[in-house]
């Protein structure tokens, strides 16, 4: 907008902050635009068990299919989503799209496999959000357990109500992970009392293993508090033959990352091959 105000020779221009907001404003309303006419998809990324190389779950990702920009990430649609409130409605498309995919994949005859969701703290807030689990599991018939949501360490940090929610939604069967691990400064005792059965570990930690000392020392680290505490442990963020070959002598349980696959349309997923298990 200051561009064309200031080239058209008009004597006034956008501060910075305007044309921030406009931008802001401009982009949510185009979001919710987007969100009624269809344009918001999820692409899906395979997990991978450790052990045997198998497809164990897959994580549901965020995209916008803009009509003039092309493909966006969720950079371009969360922190707006988040700021204009639309997130709510957002993340309630976000569970029932999800559900909905896995209730097709097992229509078409595929296994059963695990479909997690990111959820943002402000969903975790609403009311409503239980209510909306409920629903679209029970809509679907797909198994609870089958269904993860993902949330992050800094969510949780002392939040009374938000730990009686987790544990609403331990008791509606889903499954709970801690995403992006490592990055939060939870306090690690209270993980303990929470119904989490996964831990991601966050890909900054994974970047130069083997040779990154420290970085090697706090996946291993990490891997062992979440698999004595009972959990499962994703490593997230896989790229590289030698990340891979260091894990596979670890205990972690599963892998995600871009050395198996990117996120992928829904359709392709069952297409990929499993990956090869080397483990000596
Ligand atoms: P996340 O939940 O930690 O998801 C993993 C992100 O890392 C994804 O980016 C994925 O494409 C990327 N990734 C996977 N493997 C690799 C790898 O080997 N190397 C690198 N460099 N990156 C890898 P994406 O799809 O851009 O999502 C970014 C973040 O956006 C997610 O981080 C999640 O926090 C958020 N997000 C995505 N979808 C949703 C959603 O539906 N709702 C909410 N609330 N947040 C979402
Ligand atoms: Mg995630
Ligand atoms: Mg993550
Ligand atoms: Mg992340």
């Amino acid at each position: 907008a200051a561009k064309n105000g200031g080239r058209n020779g008009f004597a006034f221009y956008k501060s910075a902050m305007t044309e921030d907001a406009s931008h802001f404003m401009t982009r949510s309303l185009e979001l919710r635009r987007g969100l009624e006419n269809g344009e918001l998809v999820l692409f899906y990324q395979p997990q991978y068990c450790r052990q045997s190389g198998k497809m164990s779950g897959v994580e549901a990702l965020i995209r916008w299919n803009h009509p003039t920009e092309g493909l966006l990430g969720p950079g371009e649609i969360i922190p707006v989503a988040e700021q204009s409130g639309l997130i709510n409605e957002i993340g309630q498309w976000v569970v029932e799209e999800a559900c909905a995919q896995a209730m097709r994949w097992r229509d078409e005859g595929h296994k059963c496999v695990r479909v997690a969701v990111n959820v943002s703290v402000r969903q975790l807030r609403s009311d409503d959000f239980v209510d909306v689990v409920r629903t679209a599991l029970a809509l679907t018939e797909i198994p609870p357990q089958s269904l993860e949501l993902e949330i992050t360490e800094s969510m949780i940090q002392d939040d009374a109500r938000i730990i009686s929610r987790l544990h609403d939604l331990r008791k509606l069967g889903v499954s709970l992970a801690i995403d992006d691990f490592g990055t939060g400064f939870s306090c690690l005792g209270s993980i303990k009392s929470l119904p989490i059965e996964r831990i991601k570990i966050d890909q900054s930690f994974v970047r130069g293993i083997p040779e990154d000392r420290d970085n090697t020392a706090l996946t291993e680290a990490i891997i062992a508090l979440g698999r004595k505490l009972g959990m499962a442990v994703t490593v997230e963020g896989v790229e590289e033959q030698a990340q891979l070959e260091f894990l596979q002598q670890r205990d972690c349980t599963d892998f995600q990352g871009y050395y198996f696959c990117r996120p992928v349309p829904a359709a392709q997923i069952f297409n990929l091959p499993a990956i090869n298990v080397k483990t000596s």
